[in-house]
């Protein structure tokens, strides 16, 4: 009985983190052809990025659109995003509350945020003039300045879709659109 030669050999694998797949046809000593096909995912959520064009972010994580986030112009994963414009989820509710005209006690109603949380936030928004006020004590204003703005858009990709995010979005607009 002769011994039975492998022809053709076919093997998928998952493409390494930062690569977006690849063909690579061998051929073995022995005449036997192996193929083999790297299929890339999504480094974030895993989906297969087989019909849709992935952005690769600058920590070489390939992502999904619908992992993406805009910031500047440019194509980032959430792990990036976050740490390029620092901010966290109550600094989102503040400049996103302020941004659509709900009063800071507003804010902190729908958002169940502390006082110390809020003031602390909002001290912190300020130092980095993501926010300013006009007035003095307790007739201060606050508004968001264009800075602000610019870092909004790019936390909103970030935190909408996360369940306590998405409430708070829902409520101030419902609110708005009450006004
Ligand atoms: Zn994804
Ligand atoms: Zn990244």
């Amino acid at each position: 009985m002769s011994e039975r030669k492998i022809l053709l050999d076919e093997r998928h694998l998952p493409e390494r983190e930062g690569f977006l797949g690849s063909k690579i046809t061998s051929m073995g000593a022995d005449g036997s052809i192996l193929k083999e096909v790297k299929t890339p995912f999504c480094d974030c959520c895993g989906i297969l990025l087989k019909e849709v064009n992935p952005a690769l972010c600058s920590c070489h994580r390939k992502i999904c659109p619908s992992c993406t986030i805009i910031h500047e112009n440019r194509a980032y994963c959430r792990e990036c995003a976050k740490q390029i414009i620092a901010v966290t989820k109550q600094d989102f509710f503040i400049l996103y509350g302020l941004a659509h005209e709900t009063s800071l006690s507003d804010i902190k109603g729908i958002s169940a945020m502390s006082s110390d949380a809020l003031e602390e936030s909002l001290s912190a928004l300020y130092e980095r003039g993501l926010v300013e006020s006009e007035g003095i004590f307790i007739f201060t204003h606050y508004s968001v300045t264009d800075k602000g703005l610019a870092v909004l858009a790019t936390a909103e990709q970030i935190y909408r879709r996360e369940g306590d995010a998405s409430n708070f979005i829902a409520k101030i607009q419902e609110a708005s659109v009450d006004r």
